[in-house]
Formats: structure tokens, C-alpha cells, sequence
């Protein structure tokens, strides 16, 4: 028999960014350095975006910061256990406008 060759329920957003970039969010340890980064323009760290991702919580989709280009910046070198969550956003990014929910400035 042929299991596994469909899948029934879509991918929850930590599986998405696991397959795309082979970052498993929970490698995230909480530190919080990238918290100290965070400025006025964005609504998240990215310490809580990767949470919401891991909560596969659509929010993290529609989030300023995961939009700001500052951010996607920063994010390629801000975490210390050396994931980068620029590749991380970019997944997003894509996710967010395959469901209709981008922020995309035109
Ligand atoms: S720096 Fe990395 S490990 Fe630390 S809280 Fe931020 S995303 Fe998580």
C-alpha cells in the first residue's frame, strides 16, 4: 500500500520552515539577545516570532516585523544558536502570500 504519499492536513508552519531550510524552530533556546534588537517599527522579537511559528500560529504571518526589511536584515546574523532566521522569514513570507495574508508593500 502506498501511505504516506498524500498528505491529509497542511503542513503546520514549524514543518514548512524545517523543510524549506532545514532550521527546526525549537532550536530556539529563548535566550533573548535578539530581543535587545528590537525597534519601535517592529510588533515582535524575532525570540517570539520562531514561538509563534512553533504554536503554528497564523499571527507571525501578519506580523510588522516579519514585513520589515530592517528586520529581514538583522535576523541574518542576530541568532546565537545560528539559525538564520532571514532564510526563516523568506519561508514565511512565501507562506503568508500563498494564504492571501501579505504585507507586502507595492
Ligand atoms: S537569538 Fe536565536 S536562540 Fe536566542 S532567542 Fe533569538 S532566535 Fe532564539
Amino acid at each position: 500500500m502506498s501511505e504516506g504519499t498524500e498528505r491529509s492536513e497542511p503542513a503546520s508552519l514549524r514543518q514548512l520552515v524545517r523543510e524549506a531550510t532545514g532550521y527546526d524552530v525549537r532550536r530556539c533556546g529563548r535566550c533573548s539577545y535578539c530581543t535587545h534588537f528590537v525597534t519601535p517599527d517592529d510588533d515582535l522579537s524575532l525570540e517570539i516570532m520562531l514561538q509563534l511559528v512553533l504554536q503554528n500560529d497564523e499571527e507571525v504571518l501578519t506580523s510588522k516585523t516579519l514585513w520589515s526589511d530592517a528586520a529581514l536584515r538583522r535576523a541574518q546574523q542576530m541568532c546565537v544558536s545560528t539559525m538564520d532566521v532571514a532564510a526563516i522569514m523568506l519561508v514565511l513570507r512565501e507562506e503568508a502570500q500563498r494564504r492571501g495574508l501579505s504585507k507586502e508593500e507595492g
